[in-house]
């Protein structure tokens, strides 16, 4: 990337732009290319094996590295101002590659309540097949934190905000809890993207992101990103991702995701100014029982979400005074608005955790959890703010009709 002019450092939407590619390396390409190989050709046999021996630097084959996704991974940790990244095929391929990487059997895991339904399955049904524990808790009470983590905790991992109820925990007070413990702080900032929320700026260790959702930005595509110390990230592409998940990122995505980015700055300011009317409108309305968005001053940590968060974010959680059925019936009488799970994209699109994301946690686990069956879960999109306020509206108004 070509220096500004007074040498300052580019600001955010500068590298998501520019950094890391510079066009006359590629024939002036102003975008960068796309890699489609799977495997790279050896100079000589004395330096494949020097490859392997790590060595000699460059490529070796497409399940650990391709130059489109170093790109991505490097535009990446500089975002989430982290020193190394890697990118994976989805953000479950993330969350698996470090966890396996990170854990074997006889450590413990502490992990907030309310987690996104298959993080929660993959910990509390998979890991624990492994001799992992893996312990919930609650963790806006840090006593519970405190209370569940022994000697062998080897992580602790939480959502801010949480999907899908936007709960906010505190990064700096959980992340200063675990190191007290000899424990790695991960957060998974998917409902953020790093163009709001930076979570090793307040001490977590890693961060893990579903670049399906805001990164990618579009609905066209699934991939993850796990941001931290280079050492780690190292472990986590040469162990997780290499021999445990082979979950790699195909080219063509690594270059749809770098798409998203150029835009990503831009997207979340729409996003929360968007999300921010229509959760007002939420408030408002008699049909409405209880609204979750952290930037409503009613949010219950409404100062907290302001001091980690730049902006409140894209998604609202809301309850009606019908319960579930009548959270079915607004869903169905959306016109605009699409029924579907994902978030992040263009498109706005409602959905009901307790019967879909969520429903890999029972019905107890969900009352314990705070996912109550009555939340329905709005991701507001990119269209004109009227068109949702009108659609949303009619939906609500016919419900008391
Ligand atoms: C979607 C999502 C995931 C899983 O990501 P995939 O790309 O669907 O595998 C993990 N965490 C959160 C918070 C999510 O919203």
């Amino acid at each position: 990337m070509r220096q500004n002019t007074r040498n300052a450092p580019a600001g955010f939407a500068t590298r998501a732009i520019h950094l890391g590619y510079e066009p006359a390396s590629e024939h002036g390409a102003l975008t960068p290319p796309i890699f489609m190989t799977s495997t790279y050709a050896f100079e000589s046999a004395e330096a494949g094996a020097e490859l392997f021996r790590g060595e000699r630097a460059g490529y070796i084959y497409g399940r650990n590295r391709n130059p489109t996704q170093a790109l991505l991974e490097e535009r990446i940790a500089s975002l989430e101002g982290g020193e190394a990244a890697l990118a994976v095929a989805s953000g479950m391929g993330a969350i698996a590659s470090l966890l396996w990487t990170l854990l074997s059997a006889g450590d413990e895991v502490v992990i907030d309540h309310t987690i996104y339904g298959s993080s929660f399955a993959l910990l509390t049904k998979g890991l624990t097949r492994f001799g992992i524990a893996v312990h919930p808790v609650d963790m806006t009470r840090l006593e519970t934190l405190e209370a569940a983590l022994t000697p062998k905790t080897k992580l602790v991992f939480f959502e801010t905000p949480a999907n899908p109820n936007l709960r906010v925990i505190d990064i700096a007070a959980v992340a200063e809890r675990a190191h007290a413990a000899g424990a790695l702080a991960v957060v998974d900032s998917t409902f953020c993207s790093p163009a709001i929320q930076r979570p090793l700026q307040f001490g977590a260790d890693l961060v893990v992101h579903s670049a399906t959702k805001y990164l990618g930005g579009h609905g066209d595509l699934l991939g993850g990103l796990v941001v931290g110390p280079a050492e780690t990230i190292k472990q986590i592409r040469t162990v997780g991702l290499r021999w445990l998940t082979g979950a790699t990122l195909s080219p063509i995505n690594a270059f749809l995701i770098l798409r998203g980015l150029k835009t990503l700055e831009l997207r979340m300011e729409r996003h929360c100014a968007s999300a921010s009317a229509l959760a007002e409108l939420l408030a408002s309305h008699p049909a409405v029982a209880r609204v979750s968005y952290p930037g409503l001053a009613s949010f219950p940590q409404y100062a907290l979400a302001k001091r980690q968060m730049s902006l409140p974010g894209g998604l609202i959680a809301f309850e009606l005074e019908g319960g579930v059925a009548a959270g079915t019936a607004l869903m169905n009488r959306l016109e605009l608005i699409t029924r579907a799970v994902s978030l992040g994209d263009a498109e706005t699109l409602i959905q009901h955790p307790a019967s879909m994301t969520h429903s890999t946690y029972s019905a107890e686990e969900r009352q314990k959890h705070g996912i109550s069956d009555g939340l329905v879960r709005l991701s507001v999109g990119l269209e004109t703010l009227d068109d949702l306020v009108n659609d949303l509206a009619q939906a609500l108004d016919s419900l008391r009709a």
